[in-house]
């Protein structure tokens, strides 16, 4: 039996790994079989993560994390998680090639997917052009006119911050109304930089090398034009990736996975849950490493005290535990 298994490999994954390598632990880190290094796989230039202030591509950073994670001895497995069984002291952990691992505490570090618009053009030039992540991408976007497509609060959020670099933002909307909260909605329309195009889906993100433009249709007649845009953010929300444990975990309103306070402990003891799947707001590489860090430290405080245990259960599974 393993010490502690973690479940992804985007940065909150990779660095619960560095630490609980570091403690000795030897992890065994579930990586996925297609998905290896998390969101940061589908970009392109990462400014804001400390440490390198040229900037680092976003796969370039991720194989450092794993190189990082695998000097100090984490295991790294190439499958995906198919099921998991958490109660009790042994934690089972069944993969896509149907083995069945065993640990004494789990971190689960899943991440959240961007829902996508699903449009030709959309992930050949994410990275060119199309983002997720007004906060990470805006910077790039100094005078130059972008869209934003969505009609929620992410999608007004996103539109206002943007404003700041951009000298043009323009919401597309399917509907001639918002369903954001009114202090939003006024907030966007008070902002001069701000254009509404209402009524309009995207049929496609036009583009060569990077977005030139997007081809907008009417839910109103069914007509279609083209508007020259440098960017596009996508802004029509985020879905925690707990399909896993929705049935086995306390989740919040906001659909993360939830945690005790400050913490990375879930509703189940020796269960911990780091990066982006416990976080409805701040989403960032930077982030989810450290709440990796967090869940690496509480699973490494369970350990210690399931061997400090003078109870017999404990203690029997302590006794159970073998370090590799
Ligand atoms: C296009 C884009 C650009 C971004 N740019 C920046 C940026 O410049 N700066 C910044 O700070 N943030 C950026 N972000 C946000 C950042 O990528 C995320 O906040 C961060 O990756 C979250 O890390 P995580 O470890 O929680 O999850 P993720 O990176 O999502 O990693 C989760 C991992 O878990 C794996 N997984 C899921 N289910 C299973 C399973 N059943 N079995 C095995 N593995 C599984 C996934 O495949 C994935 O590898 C960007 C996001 C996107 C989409």
């Amino acid at each position: 039996m393993r010490q502690v298994i973690i479940i992804g490999s985007g940065p909150a994954g990779f660095t619960a790994a560095i630490y609980a390598a570091r403690a000795n632990l030897t992890p065994l880190l579930v990586a996925s079989s297609v998905e290896v290094g998390g969101e940061l796989m589908n970009t392109t230039d990462v400014e804001n993560f400390p440490g390198f202030p040229e900037g680092i591509q976003g796969p370039d950073l991720m194989a450092k994390m794993q190189a990082q994670a695998e000097k100090f001895g984490t295991e790294v497995l190439y499958d995906d998680v198919t099921e998991l069984q958490l109660d009790g002291p042994v934690k089972k952990v069944t993969l896509g090639s149907g083995a069945v691992h065993e640990a004494a505490t789990i971190i689960y570090a899943t991440g959240s997917a961007y829902r996508k618009l699903g449009i030709e053009g959309e992930e050949r030039l994410s990275g060119y052009g199309v983002s997720w992540c007004a906060t990470c991408d805006g910077f790039f976007f100094r005078e130059k006119e972008i869209a934003v497509v969505g009609g929620g609060d992410s999608a007004m959020e996103e539109a206002t911050f943007l404003t700041r670099f951009a000298s043009k933002v323009y919401v597309i909307h399917r509907k001639d109304s918002l369903r954001a909260s009114k202090i939003m909605q006024e907030r966007a329309f008070a902002n001069e930089k701000i254009e509404f195009v209402w009524n309009s889906t995207v049929d496609e993100i036009l583009g060569g090398d990077s977005v030139t433009g997007v081809r907008l249709r009417s839910t109103v007649d069914d007509s279609t034009r083209e508007l020259a845009v440098d960017g596009v953010f996508v802004a029509i929300g985020n879905d925690p990736r707990t399909h896993l444990v929705h049935d086995k975990l306390q989740l919040t309103d906001a659909g993360t996975i939830w945690v005790d306070g400050r913490s990375s402990r879930t509703s189940v003891p020796g269960v911990f849950a780091a990066g982006d799947v416990i976080d409805p707001t701040y989403r960032q590489a930077a982030t989810a490493a450290g709440s990796g860090v967090v869940a690496a430290l509480d699973a490494e405080h369970f350990i210690a005290d399931l061997e400090d245990a003078s109870v017999e259960e404990p203690a029997a599974v302590a006794a159970e535990i073998i370090v590799g």
